[in-house]
């Protein structure tokens, strides 16, 4: 029988929130994990549950340390079993200029945004493969695309998603797994809040359809990918970003 069994990284705000309520709608069970907003994540939690999810728990877990993912796949899968689908979502940003950021700052980027997709999908890829069934989605960026102005490390860090995504793609595609990429443009969350409100509305001055995103409106691309109506997507970058390029 087929599982429909959703875990989303950094699932207690934002965007990783409104991912785990679109599955949790379509009668997803939900792993919801966060690094630090316990609140949160059991908020979201009976969300999920509310709106029909058969099941869902939270597991803390700093997603760049190994024995961190370790326990989050354990309790994962001691609690769900298969692991159908993956949304590599935990994500940190980084604003400044260049020459200003430091290498401890980048270290913590990467940690994040490349390491911690890193530790995620090999921990969880053996599962599918021994399934032969199995959809990951990496939330990557616009930034990672085109770039980001006073964002080099992280747009860098999101670049690396898409050449991890491609090449993913290309080695689990005969194990029945498809990896796909979403790169939202703005997208009005916890994440942006620091820009202030006349940054946003500049950025969304500068989006054509002329305002910046909704987290439901990025979860809602994720779910296609995860769907059946996707079935023979894979390896691709769905940009989500209102027309910016
Ligand atoms: P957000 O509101 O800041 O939420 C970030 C989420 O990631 C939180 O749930 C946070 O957990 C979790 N997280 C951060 N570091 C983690 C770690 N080391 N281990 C585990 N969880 C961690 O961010 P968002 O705007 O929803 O962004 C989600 C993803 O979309 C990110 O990858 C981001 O780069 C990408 N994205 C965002 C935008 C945008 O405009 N917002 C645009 C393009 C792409 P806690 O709550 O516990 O801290």
């Amino acid at each position: 029988m087929d599982t429909k069994n959703l875990l989303i990284t950094g699932g207690s705000r934002g965007i990783g929130a409104a991912c785990a309520r679109k599955f949790a709608s379509c009668g997803f069970s939900a792993v919801i994990n966060y690094r630090s907003s316990e609140d949160h994540a059991e908020r979201v939690k009976d969300e999920c549950l509310a709106l029909g999810a058969p099941y869902a728990l939270t597991v803390k877990a700093d997603v760049s340390v190994a024995s961190d993912v370790d326990l989050l796949y354990k309790q994962a899968t001691d609690s769900l079993g298969f692991i159908d689908t993956l949304v590599i979502n935990a994500g940190v940003a980084s604003y400044g200029l260049f020459q200003d950021v430091s290498e401890e700052e980048f270290d913590r980027v990467m940690d994040t945004n490349v390491k911690g997709a890193f530790l995620v999908a090999k921990k969880f890829i053996p599962q599918m493969i021994s399934n032969h069934r199995g959809n990951i989605i990496i939330l990557s960026s616009v930034w990672g695309e085109v770039g980001g102005s006073c964002e080099a490390v992280y747009s860098a860090s999101k670049a690396a998603l898409i050449g991890m995504t491609k090449a993913l793609a290309k080695e689990l595609g005969p194990s029945g797994i498809r990896v796909n990429c979403v790169a939202p443009g703005v997208v009005e969350t916890d994440m942006v809040a620091s820009l202030g409100s006349q940054t946003l509305a500049a950025l969304a001055e500068d989006t054509p359809l002329c305002r910046n995103a909704s987290p439901d409106e990025i979860a809602n691309a994720i779910y296609f990918l995860a769907s059946p109506e996707a079935s023979f997507i894979t390896g691709q970058v769905l940009s989500v970003n209102g027309g910016t390029f």
